[in-house]
C-alpha cells in the first residue's frame, strides 16, 4: 500500500495541472469548485469558476446576489439546480453561521447539494481532513490496482471500494492525495484503454497483470427495458357467445398461454395509426394498457373488431365466452375482462 501511494503522489507531483482551485485553502472557494465540477469537465469549469471568483470574491457577496443573478452567472453550465444549492446554501451559511463555512464533516454533508464525495473533497483539501474522496476517477484507479470486479452501483460494491480508499489513503496528506489519485485517473489511468505501458504503477497493477484493464470498473447497470406495444383483436360473434383465441407458441413471453390474436407495433404512434386508419372497423376501443415485466414495458389497446383478419389463421381457435376464463390467460388479458365484463355478456 505505501509503495503505491508514494508512486500516486509523485506522479502526482510530476504531472498535476495548474487548477486555480488547487492554490487554496479557502473553503467556500473548493466548494464553489467542487459545485461547479460536479457535472462539468475541468477546461470548462475552470472559467465558470473564475468568474464566479472574481464577481463573488467572499461568499457574503454570492449570498446577497439575486437568484436571477447567479442563475444568469450558471447559464451554459446546465444542471440549474445546482446553482439554486449553491444560492441557497451561501445565504445560509452568511445567516445561520455567521459567514463561516462548516469544518466539520458531518456539518459538511448535512448542507444543501453537497453528498459523500463533495464533503469529502472540502473536508480533505480545505482542512486536511483524513476522509477519503471517491470519485468516477477514483473507482476506475482502485479498480484497476486491485483487480476489484465487483460492480461499484451496488451497496456492496460501494462498501468495499470506500474501504479499499481509506485503505490506501494517506493519513498524513490527506488532501494531496485525494487531488493525486483524482488526477491520476483523469489523466493517465484514463477510461477505455489507458497508455499501461509507460505507467509508473503497471508493476503494481493487477487488472494490467490479468489484462482486465477495459472491463473495469465494472458495473451492474439497470436491465434495459424493451417497450412494446400491441393491439388485440376482440372478435366476438353477434351475441357475444364465442371469441376468438390463439395459443402462443413462439418463443416470448407467455408461451403456451392463450390471448386474443394481436399485431405487434414499435411505437405508440404506428399503433395510433393503424387504429386511426382502421376506425370503420372498431366498434370498441379500450383504454391504453400500461403492463409492466421485468425487462419489458408492455402498452396495450384492446379493440373490437369486426374485420376478418385472423380469422381464417389455423392457430386461432373459436371458443364459448363462458369458459374463457378456463384458458391460461395473461394477468394483461385478465384485467382488461375483470374491467369490460358488459361487453362479453351474453346477448339474446
Ligand atoms: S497500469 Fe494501466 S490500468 Fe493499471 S493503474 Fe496504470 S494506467 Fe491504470
Amino acid at each position: 500500500m505505501t509503495e503505491i501511494q508514494a508512486l500516486i503522489k509523485n506522479w502526482y507531483l510530476e504531472n498535476k495541472r495548474d487548477l486555480p482551485w488547487r492554490r487554496t485553502k479557502n473553503p467556500y472557494y473548493i466548494w464553489l469548485s467542487e459545485v461547479i465540477l460536479q457535472q462539468t469537465r475541468v477546461a470548462q469549469g475552470k472559467s465558470y469558476f473564475e468568474r464566479f471568483v472574481k464577481k463573488y470574491p467572499k461568499i457574503e457577496g454570492l449570498a446577497s446576489a439575486s437568484e436571477q443573478e447567479v442563475l444568469s452567472m450558471w447559464q451554459g453550465l446546465g444542471y440549474y439546480s445546482r446553482a439554486r444549492n449553491l444560492h441557497t446554501t451561501a445565504k445560509y451559511i452568511v445567516k445561520e453561521l455567521n459567514s463561516v463555512f462548516p469544518s466539520k464533516h458531518t456539518e459538511i454533508l448535512a448542507l444543501k447539494g453537497v453528498g459523500e464525495y463533495t464533503a469529502a473533497a472540502i473536508a480533505s483539501f480545505a482542512f486536511d481532513q483524513v476522509y477519503a474522496v471517491l470519485d468516477g476517477n477514483v473507482y476506475r484507479v482502485l479498480s484497476r490496482i486491485f483487480n476489484l470486479a465487483i460492480p461499484i452501483d451496488t451497496s456492496e460494491g460501494k462498501k468495499q471500494f470506500i474501504f479499499l480508499a481509506n485503505e490506501l489513503l494517506d493519513k498524513i496528506q490527506p488532501a494531496l492525495f485525494n487531488q493525486a489519485i483524482m488526477e491520476f485517473g483523469a489523466l493517465q489511468c484514463v477510461p477505455g484503454k489507458p497508455n499501461c505501458e509507460i505507467c509508473t504503477l503497471n508493476i503494481y497493477c493487477e487488472a494490467f497483470k490479468n489484462n482486465t484493464i477495459t472491463s473495469l470498473p465494472a458495473k451492474k447497470g439497470k436491465p434495459k427495458i424493451r417497450n412494446r406495444y400491441f393491439v388485440y383483436f376482440v372478435y366476438l360473434d353477434e351475441n357475444r357467445e364465442t371469441v376468438r383465441l390463439r395459443k402462443k407458441t413462439e418463443n416470448d413471453i407467455w408461451k403456451n398461454m392463450f390471448e386474443f390474436p394481436k399485431i405487434e407495433f414499435e411505437s405508440v404512434e404506428q399503433m395510433d395509426e393503424f387504429l386511426s386508419d382502421n376506425k370503420n372497423k372498431i366498434r370498441t376501443i379500450s383504454t391504453l394498457y400500461k403492463h409492466i415485466l421485468s425487462h419489458q414495458h408492455l402498452y396495450a389497446k384492446f379493440i373490437v373488431f369486426s374485420d376478418s383478419l385472423f380469422l381464417n389463421s389455423p392457430d386461432v381457435i373459436e371458443i364459448p365466452v363462458l369458459i374463457l376464463n378456463e384458458y391460461p390467460l395473461p394477468r394483461l388479458m385478465e384485467r382488461y375482462l375483470e374491467q369490460n365484463r358488459t361487453i362479453f355478456s351474453h346477448q339474446p
